[in-house]
């Protein structure tokens, strides 16, 4: 890691390295990114972007430390594991930081997404007792049959801008606690947290290789999708870009679980308590600036219940504080870019245009001037056809869709193309029962705003939330970053021994 000093402003500006073999290592290509502070709008770091040769060079270090890890003891593993959860564990501030200063969010944001990071690590410390497989004696005369479960190899993980420490998380634990080499290509805009991550695993033990970052874009992510020694890849992102990497992925023979976008809707029945709707559906609509995937985006009132919860949710707005997620008191920080800050304005806008009624307007409102800055907006009013509807918007928008009944709100759920998370408010269990038997949606909360399953169940939504069949973390994470085999054997006298041509039978 390098300093130099910004032109411009005279303030200094952090050069960024790759981690390959254990060691921070320069980038080589000439092509860079720069990396801001949204609080504040200035440049404060640059980071490389790979080639795809020095992509290559990378997976190759990883490969030949995948040889020697997949061998380790699971008693070791589970070492590693252990001493990385308390270094992340007694490290949770400095690194909550270091989230703040590239990704805008609330310390306190940050603080907890680690600490739901950590959760995986957690999980993957029980590793020995995960990778158990099955055995049973005697499955035909004098034979036995189990089944193990081995590593893939090397397996590459291209994780979004908005949790730069949990969903790296949620994949090189498993990963690694499975037995396979992790390469990391994070979010060109908040890269510094894999770095902070990747000295951490060293210093938990991990031989050098097993944990790899490589920054880039897109010529980076291509030259992993197409590189022979990757075996599968975990990605989390925009739905674009998600079905992208899984069409190629795949195509090249890999392994492919690809996370993409969201349109989260909360369905509030007329028998839900108001007050408590509003402050869940809030937390969850302007939280992080909206910038996660499991953002409320969409509240849809049911029957008479629209002008109660609007007045709700609006009178809490103006007791929310916009500002830079590193001061105390702050409950929402900045958009990630400025391009993005501009582009959810423009959906509010569209939305005004189209006939939405604007009940509270985040352009209007006193946010620092410096920054990407927006303060939060609610419309009411809000129809399928409009692009504040359709459109993942990704920011601190929450729209308000009125319908007349249960069936009505049901069916416009499952009718969205996006299908990550769900909530619905209700005072009535069979009402909240028929929901969760009947709503198209991976994730579902019932009461609970952001239903992010714990990590010893597994997260991933449906339809145009997730392409490939494996959801992540979890059992289906073990699953995922694993290959079952399953043995046959017997010991049998050679005085026995004849030759049989007929197909082997059990009975
Ligand atoms: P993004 O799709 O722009 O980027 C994700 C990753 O893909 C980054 O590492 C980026 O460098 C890379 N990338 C971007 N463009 C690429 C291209 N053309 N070719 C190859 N790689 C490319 O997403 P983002 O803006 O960083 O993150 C926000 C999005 O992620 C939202 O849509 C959000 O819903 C989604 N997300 C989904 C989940 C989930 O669990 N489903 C979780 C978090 C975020």
């Amino acid at each position: 890691m390098a300093r130099s000093v910004d032109v411009m402003t005279t303030q200094p500006v952090t050069t960024i390295d790759h981690w390959i073999s254990g060691a921070r290592v320069p980038g080589a290509s000439g092509r860079t990114a720069p990396v801001h502070d949204p609080a504040t709008g200035r440049r404060t770091g640059v980071v490389p972007l790979a080639s795809s040769s020095e992509v290559d060079a990378a997976v190759k270090t990883a490969s030949a430390a995948a040889r020697d890890w997949r061998t380790s003891s699971l008693s070791k593993r589970a070492a590693v594991l252990f001493a990385f959860r308390e270094l992340l564990h007694t490290r949770t501030d400095e690194l909550a930081a270091i989230v703040t200063a590239e990704h805008g969010k609330v310390l306190s944001d940050a603080v907890g997404e680690i600490a739901r990071g950590l959760e995986n690590v957690e999980f993957a410390t029980g590793v020995p007792q995960l990778l158990k497989g099955g055995f049973s004696e005697q499955a035909a005369s004098g034979v036995d049959v189990y089944s193990i479960r081995q590593p893939l190899g090397v397996v590459a993980g291209i994780t979004p801008f908005n949790f730069p420490v949990m969903v790296p998380l949620w994949m090189c634990a498993n990963a690694i606690a499975c037995g396979n080499a992790f390469v990391l290509k994070p979010s060109e805009k908040d890269p510094s947290a894999s770095l902070f991550l990747a000295e951490l695993w060293k210093e938990a033990g991990l031989p050098d290789g097993v944990f790899t970052v490589v920054h880039g874009d897109k010529e980076a992510v291509d030259a992993l999708l197409d590189h022979d020694e990757i075996a599968a890849v975990s990605f989390v992102g925009s739905t674009p870009i998600a079905k992208y990497i899984y069409e190629r992925g795949t195509a090249n023979g890999k392994r492919v679980q690809a996370l993409g976008g969201a349109k989260n809707h909360a369905l509030v029945l007329p028998d839900a308590d108001i007050d408590m709707a509003a402050d869940a559906i809030v937390s969850a609509a302007y939280g992080a600036a909206g910038e996660r995937c499991m953002a409320l985006s969409v509240a849809v009132a049911v029957g008479g219940v629209g002008d109660d919860l609007v007045s709700a949710i609006s009178a809490r707005l103006p007791k929310l504080t916009v500002g830079p997620g590193a001061d105390a008191g702050t409950d929402m920080g900045p958009l990630i870019t400025r391009e993005h800050r501009d582009k959810v304005a423009g959906y509010v806008a569209a939305g005004a245009e189209a006939g939405a009624t604007v009940v509270v307007d985040g352009r209007d409102q006193d946010v620092p001037q410096d920054g990407f800055f927006l303060g939060m907006t609610l419309l009411d009013d809000v129809t399928p056809d409009m692009t504040v509807y359709r459109d993942e918007i990704f920011g601190p928008v929450l729209s308000v869709v009125r319908v007349d009944s249960y069936d009505e709100g049901l069916a416009l759920i499952n009718r969205n193309q996006y299908a990550n998370g769900t909530a619905i408010f209700t005072r009535d269990g069979g009402a909240a029962r028929r929901f969760q038997n009947e709503v198209e949606v991976g994730m579902v909360g019932i009461n609970v705003p952001i239903p992010v399953p714990v990590a010893y169940y597994s997260f991933g939504g449906w339809k145009d939330s997730l392409f490939g069949d494996t959801h992540m973390y979890g059992p289906e994470g073990i699953s995922f970053y694993t290959r079952g085999k399953v043995v046959t054997q017997r010991w049998p006298d050679p005085a026995t021994s004849s030759v049989d041509l007929g197909f082997p039978r059990t009975r």
